[in-house]
């Protein structure tokens, strides 16, 4: 999400004649989109902001704008400890970006911009165009959520669940798909939680499938309890959703999940699965878990590892639990880090294995990959089969954008190596 709002502030910035560069010698504005969910997110931008200011030692200070969950969190703090911060926007703040950078050109010291503002946010984004480019591209449609789980800092930093209209969202994937994006990741925290007026995600997804040059549709992150049957059933009606579904489940212990507050358990995460299954056989899991929420155990932690032989997710993002600031399981007692760190390795590595055992049964197989750019000073091609994979392909012939089936003829964990299917095996040896 924050790629998406990171594009959105370029979008709004271009308003006022300021272009986007990753060139600090012609920097005369430093944004740092910020994200605040697990670890030392607040140090990072002290450390951030500190080397920029070595680099800006002998040259005029930029403007340094702290954008994101951070600056929601901590703005103020950040803006009284670190004079070289001139300005602080959360995420529901962005539109009021032109209007933070105009106040600091006129001299206005430390400008907080950090109200929920979210209806008048995108009011303001939906009446700018949106200049992303890419063949696959963010599109968020649902902001916040009213979920409470005990470790995280959502609720505070994005505010309360809201969606935004279909007609809008419509308008800005025809305005994508004709900027020359193929794919669309529709994103929200809890994105199936999307209701516009009693419109789901369901009705959304078949509204954009009617835009014909719109090849593939996905979206993330869907949360357990929010994943109705219309939701499942559009997994076989529409052959533009991918069979890949992100859900993450946090832990393998019912007793964890209850002191989370995640409001699902393990029988029912895993009926959900075998429903969908059930509608398209085809469909693959990805899943996010904690390790170490207070009170885990071993036997709690077992059931975690349990849970992904279970299910055989084809990519799992593991984490420590990392207390948040304000949130309510950041008072109970921690878990020894050492402990910690013990079982995460125990867990990725059995995560590791599952993963490599998938891609290799990929090898000698056709997938369907659509590309997205080209490998920076090579004739290869990167894209991405129907389950995220990310393939590379030997070419001569520019594959930007193209949807091919490829014949994979090798692989590791992060990347399958493929063939074009009228093209000579040898193209890739080459
Ligand atoms: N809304 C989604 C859900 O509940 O399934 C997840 C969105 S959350 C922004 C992304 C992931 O960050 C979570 O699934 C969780 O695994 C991880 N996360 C959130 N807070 C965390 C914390 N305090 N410590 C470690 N990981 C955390
Ligand atoms: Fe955070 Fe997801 Fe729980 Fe909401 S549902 S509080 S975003 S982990």
């Amino acid at each position: 999400m924050n790629e998406y709002d990171s594009e959105r502030i370029y979008d709004i910035a271009k308003k006022i004649n300021y272009k986007k560069t990753v060139n600090l010698d012609e920097t005369n504005c430093y944004v740092l989109n910020t994200c605040h969910i697990r670890e030392k997110a607040t140090e990072k931008v002290y450390h951030d902001v500190g080397r920029l200011k070595k680099a800006f030692r002998n040259k005029k200070k930029p403007i340094v704008v702290v954008t994101g969950c951070v600056a929601q969190a901590e703005g103020e703090i950040l803006l009284k400890r670190e004079k070289y911060i001139d300005a602080v926007i959360g995420p529901q703040s962005i539109h009021r970006f032109n209007e933070t950078i105009s106040k600091i050109e006129k001299n206005y010291k430390k400008v907080n911009s950090t109200y929920f503002d979210v209806v008048d946010k995108f009011d303001t984004l939906n009446s700018i165009k949106n200049f992303n480019n890419k063949i696959s591209s963010f599109l968020t449609v649902q902001e916040g959520c009213d979920k409470f789980c005990k470790f995280c800092v959502v609720p505070y930093t994005r505010g309360p669940e809201f969606s935004r209209s279909i007609q809008e969202l419509v308008n800005e994937c025809i305005e994508l798909v004709n900027n020359g994006a193929k794919e669309i990741t529709l994103l929200g925290q809890n994105v199936n939680a999307y209701n516009y007026n009693g419109k789901k995600l369901s009705d959304l997804i078949n509204e954009i499938s009617k835009i014909k040059r719109l090849k593939r549709i996905r979206y993330t992150t869907s949360h357990p309890i929010d994943f109705t049957s219309d939701l499942i059933n559009v997994h076989q009606s529409s052959d533009k959703l991918m069979p890949l579904i992100h859900l993450p489940v946090q832990s393998g212990s019912n007793k964890i999940l209850k002191s989370m507050n995640r409001k699902h358990n393990i029988e029912n995460y895993l009926d959900l699965i075998k429903k969908i299954k059930k509608i398209n056989p085809k469909i693959k899991f990805s899943s996010d878990f904690i390790i170490g929420f207070p009170g885990e155990t071993e036997k709690d932690f077992n059931a975690s590892l349990k849970l992904l032989k279970e299910v055989e997710f084809i990519n799992t993002y593991s984490y420590l639990y990392s207390p948040r600031p304000g949130t309510p399981a950041s008072k109970l007692e921690q878990i020894d880090e050492s402990i910690l760190k013990k079982r995460l390795k125990i867990f990725q590595k059995l995560a590791e294995e599952i993963k490599m055992k998938y891609k290799k049964s990929l090898i000698n197989k056709k997938l369907l990959v659509l590309f997205e750019n080209k490998v920076k000073g090579k004739n290869e091609f990167f894209g991405r089969d129907e389950f995220s994979n990310s393939v590379i392909v030997k070419s001569g012939e520019n594959l930007i954008g193209k949807l091919e089936e490829i014949s994979i003829i090798d692989g590791n964990q992060n990347t399958l190596f493929g063939v074009r299917k009228d093209h000579d095996k040898k193209e890739f040896a080459a």
